[in-house]
């Protein structure tokens, strides 16, 4: 297949169509153009659509888009609501506590509540108005390094048209080698092309590790009258029920216009016990009596999950690779105690455009040339806000009342606290055995009522992400041995990736008769969340990216 592959190329290509590549190649095209550089810039997405993949919280700092697109407003700029109030609660199991501050972290007042996915397509059409070239339905498969097997080149786009036997079908298109002088890779939490960078290329050798959590998050129509129209509190965060003190993470609730709200519960992935179901949870926080107060009479109108990366400043990779730089949510650029990364992300984009341009200035796409980017980071605020909460997410990871002591002291210290460089285990190391955690599976939830309007099911949840794959297509979910989860995995944890995937794509299917198991995998329910690559104990499954153009079609989220 490789003699037809077909070869373009340009200049600069950014990988990944999120908030961190759009607001790079829009900087970098504002600046090459004020600086006299005649750039071809290309930007590939594996969603079908430049923000179909793209789903957040989300509140937006507007710190970096008042510095990219000042007039944003007057341009056009999607805002769904302006924060006018923060509130914080704390849940128990029947009650709720307004707590009379709000930590410094998370004052949005003035910021605004966006849709990611609407605001990531405004930001898609003002890249190509300045001359972008825009390719949504292309997935980088594979990075393309030069002669000396080092040096980025570009990104080889994934085949279409093969079919389940990996075989070439009647409408095979064999993918594209796109070959650029500076490749920019922004591919959101656990990029597979990053992956394979770090293999290759260590660029995380010598950093703590990269923690995650995932967050499942609806859209809710309400009714005309509804909590928000007497509240002045329009951002709403969450801690406590239904997580205890050994499992990190929160809810939020944002106001959205037209009467709607955004409904998310975030789980942080240093979690223990092998029978949470990050699923079953989130229903559980929408049926405390606060948050039923605030989404009664609605329906969900779409669905969605997605992982963050929260491991924060001391895990950020080396951000340059000779023809290659590393830009948000992979390369760890979350504020993690604001639990906000689209301005730190954007940010990142435009830090990167900023040396891309002096690169092209001097002619030089090496290590060396790039490099400035690490020190625009550096003196730049995203620096400031990622080293204030740079012990953050490892601190909240602390099991039981410990946690409460190292978050005050870094209070106290700017951050510091009581150990900086706090350490943490990698995600897929935390599950406790079975044995160790509970006696009685069974009994970990009560049988849920869905409504099927308020209240859905992991599947109705599915279809109301839009996610479609061509079902003739190899399986984009590799179990690299599947006995491995029937047997010990099955023994030891009873099967996690059935709790843990929000997608339901993985069942274990249990014979009446000869009690013999099967994980049977459902890959185009896969919301492309990337948790079961994450949390895997066994590290037995790998997530690649399936044919471009699958997977959700978020519209709102
Ligand atoms: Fe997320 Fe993996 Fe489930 Fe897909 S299969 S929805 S990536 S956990």
């Amino acid at each position: 297949m490789d003699n037809v592959r077909e070869q373009i190329e340009f200049d600069v290509l950014f990988v990944g169509g999120g908030p961190a590549s759009l607001a790079g190649a829009i900087h970098l095209m504002k600046l090459a153009k004020h600086r006299g550089l005649d750039l071809e810039v290309a930007l590939i997405e594996k969603g079908a659509n430049i923000g179909s993949h793209a789903l957040s919280g989300a509140v937006l700092n507007p710190i970096a888009l008042k510095e990219l697109i000042p007039d944003y407003r007057e341009a056009g700029c999607p805002i769904e609501k302006d924060v006018r109030g923060d509130e914080f609660h704390f849940l128990t199991g029947t009650r709720h506590y307004k707590v009379p501050f709000v930590p410094k972290y998370m004052h949005n007042k003035g910021f605004h509540i966006i849709s990611l996915s609407k605001f990531v397509s405004w930001l898609g059409k003002a890249a190509e108005d300045l001359g972008v070239n825009v390719f949504p339905g292309f997935a980088g498969k594979e990075v393309l390094y030069g002669q000396d097997e080092t040096t980025v080149i570009g990104v080889r786009t994934g085949d279409k048209g093969v079919g389940k036997d990996n075989a070439p079908k009647a409408n095979f298109e064999a993918g594209i080698d796109i070959l650029a002088k500076v490749t920019v890779f922004g591919e959101g939490p656990r990029g597979s092309l990053l992956q394979a960078i770090s293999k290759k290329l260590r660029i995380f050798e010598g950093k703590m590790p990269q923690v995650f959590e995932t967050g499942i998050k609806e859209v809710i129509q309400l009714p005309q009258t509804n909590y928000f129209s007497n509240s002045q509190g329009n951002d709403i965060h969450t801690l406590g029920y239904p997580l205890g003190l050994n499992t990190h993470g929160g809810g939020f609730l944002y106001e959205m216009k037209d009467n709607r709200v955004g409904v998310g519960l975030i789980v942080g992935l240093s979690y223990q016990d092998p029978m949470l179901d990050l699923y079953e949870e989130f229903i559980r926080f929408k049926r405390h009596p606060f948050i039923s107060k605030v989404i009664t009479g609605g329906q969900v109108i779409e669905q969605g999950a997605r992982t963050i990366v929260t491991g924060g400043y001391y895990s950020i990779p080396k951000l340059v690779v000779d023809g290659g730089l590393f830009v948000g949510g992979s390369a760890s650029m979350l504020n993690a105690p604001a639990l906000k990364g689209i301005h730190t992300s954007m940010k990142s984009g435009m830090l990167a455009a900023e040396a891309i341009v002096e690169a092209f200035s001097k002619e030089g796409f090496a290590q060396e040339a790039l490099s400035c980017y690490e020190q625009l980071i550096e003196d730049s605020w995203v620096k400031k806000e990622l080293y204030g909460g740079r012990n953050f997410t490892q601190a909240v990871s602390k099991k039981g009342l410990v946690k409460f002591l190292h978050l005050g002291a870094q209070y106290l210290t700017g951050g510091r606290g009581i150990s900086d460089r706090l350490p943490i285990e990698e995600d897929y190391k935390t599950l406790r055995r079975l044995k160790d955690v509970r006696t009685d599976p069974a009994s970990v939830y009560e049988k849920q009522a869905y409504d099927g309007t308020l209240f859905v099911d992991k599947l109705t949840g599915v279809y109301l992400s839009k996610t479609q794959h061509r079902e003739d297509q190899p399986c984009h979910l590799i179990v690299h041995d599947p006995g491995l989860c029937v047997n010990e995995c099955f023994e030891t944890y009873q099967c996690p990736c059935t709790r843990f995937c929000p997608g339901n794509v993985y069942e274990l299917e249990i014979d009446d008769k000869t009690g013999e198991k099967r994980l049977k995998l459902n890959p185009s329910n896969c919301l492309h969340c990337k948790t079961c690559d994450i949390k895997d104990p066994y590290g037995n499954i790998t997530w690649s990216c399936p044919e471009a153009g699958d997977g959700p079609r978020y519209a709102v989220v």
